[in-house]
């Protein structure tokens, strides 16, 4: 199994901490920056059953202010397009305009898992379920996956859930 991944997010919700946990402790690294015809690889994951290619969006803009913002979402819609999979990753907690810019570039045709980031933060676990309703309303996710990248929590189920839709 082998699938294209795409981790997408307003700035400072731990894509980039996530992408490093995710890739870093593997010593299976293919390589860390290559270039496809299609994508901008930043990140490849090989396990025994499964490969996990990172790409990346780039120009993505969460502000709507221009034509040449939108534009360059354009070619995030296109790239978010032609993925295999879908990371969202929000703040626990926190969910602003620039995430829900963010939802509505998501595609519908294909599996987009929400990766709740920042849990470490968190006073209890119950605090993210009337969070977890606000934030399903807006789209309809695949799966819901609670992490602290920082802390390397729940990753391994991330990839579990990852792996199904590879
Ligand atoms: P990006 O802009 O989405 O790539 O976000 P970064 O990965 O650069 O992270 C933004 C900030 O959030 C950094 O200061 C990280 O150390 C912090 N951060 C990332 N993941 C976590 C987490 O799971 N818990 C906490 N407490 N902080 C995190
Ligand atoms: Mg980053």
């Amino acid at each position: 199994r082998s699938g294209y991944i795409a981790i997408v997010g307003r700035p400072n919700v731990g894509k980039s901490t996530l992408l490093n946990h995710l890739i870093g402790e593997k010593i299976s690294i293919v390589s860390r920056k290559a270039q496809t015809t299609r994508h901008r690889i930043t990140g490849i994951l090989t396990e025994a059953d499964a490969q996990f290619v990172f790409v990346d969006t780039p120009g993505f803009q969460t502000k709507f202010s221009n034509a040449l913002n939108r534009a360059m979402n354009r070619g995030v819609t296109q790239t978010l397009n032609d993925v295999d999979l879908v990371l969202f990753v929000i703040e626990a907690g926190r969910y602003d305009a620039k995430d829900k810019a963010v939802v509505r570039l998501l595609p519908k045709d294909r599996p987009v898992i929400l990766v709740i980031n920042k849990t470490d933060l968190l006073k209890s676990r119950e605090a993210l379920l009337p969070f977890l309703a606000e934030v399903s309303a807006d789209f309809d996710y695949t799966a819901v996956v609670p992490v602290s990248a920082a802390k390397g929590r729940q990753t391994q189920d991330l990839l579990k859930e990852a792996r199904k839709h590879l």
